[in-house]
């Protein structure tokens, strides 16, 4: 693939530019720093801007009163976003992997229905899969979806559900018939996480945040309308939610992993290690070169990937490659901040003596995370197995 940009591609660059410097709020640093359940309304607004000036998914179709752009154009989109050290979108399960799936698999009344509140963040979307007994093997997921004339009654826990304290709707997989394989009993349903019979508890994370959250499921009633896909399909729909969580959710992280490893770059000049400045020491030289070196290659690869999603049309295993390589990636770079800081990486943004406001500390304990959520990484190498090199199955 040809990676110089378009007279096109840089057009869209330097207006995006334009605009996110006119626009990027003159208080986000005052904000940056406060838990996310106090700053969550002003990245709902933030998001509302954005989608007022059509950036919020600008490779969704244009029906949707979006750009109708290019994956190239959505790539430049993150970049510029981090480049600007721009706020996050406060929808960002819904726009990375819901909205996709509800455009690939839902009917035209559900799509005029969610979509465009999905853009606006009126509506917050949050992903159900996991159970206590149903996480790395989803298909063994029990909560079970009655029919009742015409609608589905709902009973079971979900677990580690990220905002579900604020999500207003819910991509639920749920068992609809326990008479058939595992795989092909299942359905997607779209669930009003205000609906009665929805209980919401908070699940404290190392990090002191409470990010996810346990979700219990008392006789909730939900309209047989909002089966997304076809009944006993649920597997496939959920499928092609977790390909756009593996492939294309990376994106967005690579200017950030820059960010991080240019500032600690930074930092090696003044901290000390052994008496000198870190930046002279050998190991501390080594680690920082080779994870300087490991973020361009995700770029590429992440380029790579949005090519073949263009000429397919759909993400495919190859997200698994991306997933691992980010997720493990930025466990390294953490590891090196640790390293560099010594004992200051461990204060918290509260201690005065904390360095960048204590983000290493916070950094490091959130990315023990990363090698978990959407599949884990000993997942995601039993994918790369199966689809990509052909092996035989892992079970
Ligand atoms: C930060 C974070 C956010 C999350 N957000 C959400 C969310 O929004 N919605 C949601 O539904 N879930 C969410 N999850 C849950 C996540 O998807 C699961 O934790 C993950 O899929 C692993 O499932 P499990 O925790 O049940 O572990 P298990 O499946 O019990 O796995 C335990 C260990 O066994 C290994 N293992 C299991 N099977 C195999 C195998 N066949 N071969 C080799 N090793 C294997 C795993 O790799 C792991 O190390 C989130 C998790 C985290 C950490």
């Amino acid at each position: 693939m040809d990676l110089n940009l378009t007279t096109e591609e840089l057009q869209f660059r330097d207006e995006l530019r334009a605009w996110l410097a006119a626009n990027i709020p003159k208080d986000w640093n005052e904000w940056r720093e406060k838990p996310i359940e106090v700053s969550f309304p002003y990245l709902r607004a933030w998001q509302r801007k954005l989608q007022e000036g059509r950036w919020a998914a600008v490779s969704w179709p244009k029906e949707y009163g979006v750009r109708g752009a290019s994956l190239m154009l959505q790539a430049i989109f993150w970049e510029e976003m981090a480049r600007a050290e721009a706020p996050p979108m406060a929808n960002s399960l819904g726009l990375g992997l819901i909205g996709p799936t509800i455009i690939a698999y839902g009917s035209e009344a559900q799509k005029k229905r969610y979509i465009p509140k999905i853009l606006s963040a009126e509506e917050i979307w949050c992903q159900g899969f996991s159970e206590p007994n149903a996480g790395s093997d989803l298909a063994s997921l029990q909560m079970e979806a009655r029919l009742e004339g015409d609608t589905y009654i709902v009973n079971g826990q979900k677990v580690w559900m990220s905002y579900g304290w604020v999500g207003d709707w819910c991509e639920l997989v749920v068992r609809t018939d326990p008479a058939v394989p595992k795989h092909k009993g299942l359905t997607v349903l779209l669930v009003d996480m205000k609906a009665p019979g929805v209980d919401v508890r908070p699940l404290r994370q190392m990090t002191g945040e409470s990010e996810f959250n346990e979700i219990f499921f008392r006789d909730v009633r939900v309209p047989a309308a909002n089966v997304l896909g076809k009944v006993n399909d649920g597997w496939n729909v959920a499928i092609s939610t977790l390909m756009h969580e593996r492939g294309a959710y990376g994106a967005r992280l690579h200017l950030l992993f820059k960010r991080n490893i240019d500032r600690l770059i930074e930092l090696s000049h003044t901290l000390q290690r052994n008496g000198k400045p870190a930046a002279q020491d050998q190991v501390i030289r080594q680690k920082l070169a080779q994870c300087y070196g490991e973020i361009e290659i995700m770029r590429l690869n992440q380029l790579r990937a949005f090519s073949r999603i263009t000429s397919t049309g759909v993400p495919g295993p190859e997200g698994s490659i991306l997933k691992i390589f980010w997720s493990e990636l930025n466990q390294r770079v953490q590891q090196i901040a640790q390293e560099l800081l010594g004992s200051y990486g461990q204060l918290l943004g509260t201690d005065s003596r904390a360095v960048d406001h204590g983000i290493w500390s916070y950094a490091y304990l959130r990315s023990r995370g990363n090698t978990i959520e959407a599949g884990t990484s000993e997942i995601q190498r039993n994918i790369i197995g199966h689809f990509v090199l052909g092996l035989p199955r892992s079970y």
